[in-house]
């Protein structure tokens, strides 16, 4: 039996459309509509089957909708909200799955009439991809993953229970914190390190006196995979660290004051202090190898459509 009713999918890029790819797939909602910023994705997203219904407003794709899945970048949630809030069915579940969530819930409660009778269930599917739109989208995506959901106040047990149905079908494993928690932890494992792959790559691309074309040649040294990181998408990225400004603040000052640690175990040949920061952190990427958290995307769903073939 289906989940949902209706389903509308806000933003049918990579996230988006995978999880409707998922929601096809295992039959969840009778019906999946669609809005983006872009209509050549929603067009896509019809031709591949993956929604049953385009809008020329977003306003329209809401219509008596029992799920609205937001899945923009994070800084055009406030404008979605105003616009599609007078247009809400009583009961509608609101949820979203964006990378930031004190300001994501900040967003949607602020622009939410108090009246509204809906539920309000924030989340954040921790799988991903450096690439954009419904055709880098792909149903296995999340497999194996965490989810974390980060209910409030206007979440009710029902509104819990079924968004955490939904992306156990998608085979995610479903933990529940505090948004502020959510952004101390997603500061550290992935806003950190994005920022760092792209201070890396704008660095090394502009260094004088190198060969651009050696740089390319050479990358898979370590920069190639420094440049899958800071690939990834210039809007969603932005929005990230400007909406989680002081924990990403903290740890920058934190890691300036490492990295100059090490340029003084450098130039002072201090070799014991870097063998043992690197026995550290060999340690540490062997117990992610072991937590399964280590296998990239593109390996991933190869694996997965070829045990599927089998
Ligand atoms: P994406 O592939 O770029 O898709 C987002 C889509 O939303 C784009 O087509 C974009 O159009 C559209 N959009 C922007 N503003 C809109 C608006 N006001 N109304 C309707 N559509 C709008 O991005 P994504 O990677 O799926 O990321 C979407 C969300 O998922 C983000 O909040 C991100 O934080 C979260 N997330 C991403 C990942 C990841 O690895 N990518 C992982 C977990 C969570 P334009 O391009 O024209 O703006």
């Amino acid at each position: 039996m289906s989940l949902f009713n209706k389903v509308t999918i806000i933003g049918i890029g990579l996230i988006g459309s995978s999880l409707a790819r998922v929601i096809k797939r295992d039959n969840l909602a009778k019906r999946v509509s669609c809005f983006d910023a872009k209509p050549q994705y929603m067009q896509k997203a019809l031709e591949l089957g993956i929604v049953d219904e385009i809008h020329k407003t977003v306003a329209n794709s809401v219509t008596n909708s029992d799920l609205i899945v937001l899945a923009t970048p994070v800084g055009a949630y406030g404008k979605i909200i105003k616009e599609i809030a007078p247009h809400l069915k009583k009961g509608t579940i609101i949820t979203d799955v964006g990378s930031v969530k004190t300001y994501a819930v900040k967003e949607i409660e602020a622009n939410l009439p108090p009246q509204a009778e809906v539920f309000i269930v924030p989340g954040h599917p921790v799988a991903g991809t450096e690439k954009s739109g419904p055709e880098a989208g792909f149903d296995t995506l999340f497999e194996g993953r965490w989810y974390i959901m980060t209910p409030g106040e206007r979440s009710s047990d029902g509104a819990v229970e079924k968004i955490s149905k939904l992306w156990s079908y998608a085979k995610m494993r479903v933990d529940s914190m505090t948004p502020e928690h959510h952004d101390k932890v997603m500061a550290a494992v992935s806003h950190l390190p994005h920022l760092i792959a792209f201070s890396i790559v704008g660095t090394v691309a502009d260094l004088e006196g190198y060969e651009q074309k050696e740089i390319i040649k050479y990358s898979a040294s370590g920069f190639r995979d420094f440049t899958r990181i800071a690939g990834s998408d210039p809007t969603m990225w932005r929005d990230i660290l400007l909406n989680n400004k002081g924990t990403i603040l903290e740890l920058i000052q934190r890691f300036v004051e490492d990295l100059i640690a090490l340029e003084r175990n450098i130039r002072w040949d201090e070799g014991d202090k870097l063998f043992e920061l690197f026995s550290r952190t060999r340690k540490i990427r062997n117990e992610v190898v072991e937590a399964r958290q280590d296998q990239p995307e593109t390996e991933k769903k190869l694996l997965s459509e070829l045990q599927r073939r089998d």
